[in-house]
């Protein structure tokens, strides 16, 4: 479904990806773990086209995706809940939601908040825009408030009104809001208390239901090992390790971390 091959990136000169591979099967769960600059977040830049690579080192079914730009890999069906939630301020949960929902739709950013603001000044309403959007997975409003139910209690709270672990519940909303084939989590537990991790950890199964196949980024090792069927440890901009949870020890994780003493 998805696979890197040799992917390298770069920030100007700087090198921070060299030659990674990894596969996500159809309806697979995959953790990406590692320290601090080990390159995880270079890697969800990548796949979502936010950092260009070359065509053929990114391959989504079977097509070279690599050099193709963040709207287009939207369009494609993989979304991205970023590392710190970035929600629009000035906007509601529920507004916030529908962002998401018009990507597979095709329209530009800019036309989706003139839609919104429209509809503060009087234009269609919420469920109307909700279905504007191609429709053809899961995920609506009301599914994702099913899955999130604090959502739909604050639905018309700006953004900034919620609680760190709400802003998580609103990010993830949104991301699949566009009923992504692919869902990238970048550090969705970062900050927040167990209890509100669990939470949101909770959600996760629901989502892999509807067939998605999931990457989350986690500097939690043993939260990544818990849900995923599959890890990779990064260090330096390489994979150190890959398998399955239950194939690896703390010995080799730890090796793969730090780099063997
Ligand atoms: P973290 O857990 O801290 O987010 P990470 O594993 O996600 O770490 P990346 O953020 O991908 O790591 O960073 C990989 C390398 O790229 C690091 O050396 C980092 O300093 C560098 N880097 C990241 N973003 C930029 C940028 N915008 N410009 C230049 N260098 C960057």
């Amino acid at each position: 479904m998805l696979e890197t091959r040799g992917l390298t990136a770069f920030y100007g000169d700087f090198q921070a990806l060299f030659g990674v591979d990894i596969t996500l099967a159809r309806g697979e769960t995959v953790a990406i773990i590692g320290a601090n600059g080990a390159g995880k977040t270079t890697l969800m830049r990548a796949i979502t086209g936010v950092l260009r690579s070359a065509r053929d080192q990114i391959l989504h079914a079977g097509t070279g995706i690599g050099h193709l730009p963040a709207d287009t890999i939207m369009k494609r069906g993989i979304a991205m809940v970023p590392e710190g939630r970035r929600l629009f301020p000035s906007l509601t949960v529920e507004e916030n939601l529908l962002i998401g929902a018009q990507h597979k739709g095709g329209r530009d950013l800019g036309d989706r908040i003139d839609s919104l603001f429209a509809r503060l000044t009087g234009g269609p309403d919420p469920a109307a825009m909700a279905g504007d959007h191609d429709g053809s997975g899961h995920w609506s409003l009301e599914t994702v408030y099913d899955l999130f139910p604090i959502l739909r209690e604050r639905r018309r709270s700006p953004g900034t009104a919620l609680s760190g672990g709400q802003q998580q519940m609103v990010a993830i909303g949104r991301a699949l809001m566009s009923n992504p084939d692919i869902l990238l989590c970048d550090e969705i537990s970062l900050g927040l208390a167990p209890v509100v991790i669990r939470d949101i950890y909770a959600a996760l199964p629901r989502i892999r239901e509807t067939g998605a196949s999931v990457i989350i980024v986690e500097q939690d090792i043993g939260q990544a090992l818990a849900v995923a069927d599959r890890v990779y440890c990064m260090m330096e901009g390489r994979v150190t390790l890959e398998g399955r949870p239950d194939t690896i020890s703390r010995d080799d994780i730890h090796a793969a971390y730090f780099g063997a003493a």
